[in-house]
C-alpha cells in the first residue's frame, strides 16, 4: 500500500489536521478537524481523495471544531472516536469542565476500540489507547506512521493539568505503546512538526 499524508495547520491554535490517503484507491480519512476545515477540504478535492471517515485522536475543541464543515463537504461519513469521549461529539457534552458546552451533536459516531482495526475503505488503522491528556485519547497506527494527537509531540508531551487528565497514565501509555515501536516510525502529532519514535526516545525531555 502506498500511503500519502498531507497536513494542514490552523492559525489560531496551531492544530494539525491530516489527510491520509491510499494512493492506489484514493480512499482517505481525515484525522482531527482543526479550526480551518476548508484547508483539508481543498486538499482532498485537489487530490481527488474519497474521504471515507473522520477519525478523532481526542475531542478537545481545536481537534473537532471543523466537523460540521467536513460533514457538509464529504457527506455523512462516520466520525470515529473512543467511547470515553463519544458524548462530546454525539451529545455536545463538554470534554473539560474548565470550558463550556459545545454545539456539537453528530449522527453516525462510531467507536474506536483498542486492539480492533478501524476500516475506512481500503485503509485499516490500528487503534492504540493513549489516554492521560484526555480519557479517550488514541493513537492511530498504519504502516510506519502513528498519529498521536496530543499524547506525544516532537520534544514534548500533552498537557495533563486538566481535571480529567492523568499525567502518569499519559507517560505510561507513551512508554508502553509508542516508544516500543521501531525507531523509524514517523510520528504525526496534534501540534507541531513530525518526528520519529527513535528521536523522541532519545531526546524528548519528558521521557528520557
Ligand atoms: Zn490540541
Amino acid at each position: 500500500m502506498r500511503l500519502h499524508v498531507e497536513v494542514t495547520t490552523d492559525r489560531r491554535f496551531g492544530t494539525n489536521s491530516y489527510l491520509l490517503e491510499d494512493e492506489d484507491t484514493h480512499d482517505a480519512v481525515v484525522i482531527d478537524s482543526n479550526l480551518e476545515p476548508e484547508l483539508i477540504v481543498g486538499l482532498a478535492r485537489q487530490r481527488g481523495a474519497n474521504v471515507r471517515a473522520i477519525v478523532l485522536t481526542h475531542t478537545d475543541l481545536d481537534h473537532i471544531a471543523g466537523l460540521h464543515e467536513l460533514r457538509e463537504a464529504f457527506g455523512p461519513v462516520p466520525v470515529a472516536v473512543h467511547d470515553a469521549e463519544r458524548e462530546v461529539v454525539a451529545e455536545g457534552k463538554p470534554l473539560r469542565r474548565e470550558f463550556g458546552p459545545l454545539a456539537t451533536r453528530l449522527e453516525n459516531v462510531v467507536p474506536l476500540p483498542e486492539g480492533e482495526a478501524f476500516r475506512a475503505g481500503s485503509l485499516e488503522l490500528e487503534v492504540l489507547h493513549t489516554p492521560g491528556h484526555s480519557p479517550g485519547g488514541v493513537t492511530l497506527k498504519i504502516d510506519g506512521y502513528v498519529f498521536t494527537g496530543d499524547a506525544l509531540f516532537a520534544g514534548s508531551i500533552g498537557r495533563s493539568d486538566f481535571a480529567n487528565s492523568d499525567g502518569s497514565a499519559l507517560i505510561d501509555g507513551i512508554r508502553k505503546k509508542l516508544l516500543s515501536l521501531p525507531d523509524d516510525t514517523i510520528v504525526y502529532s496534534g501540534h507541531g512538526p513530525a518526528t520519529t519514535i527513535g528521536r523522541e526516545r532519545r531526546m524528548n525531555p519528558f521521557l528520557t
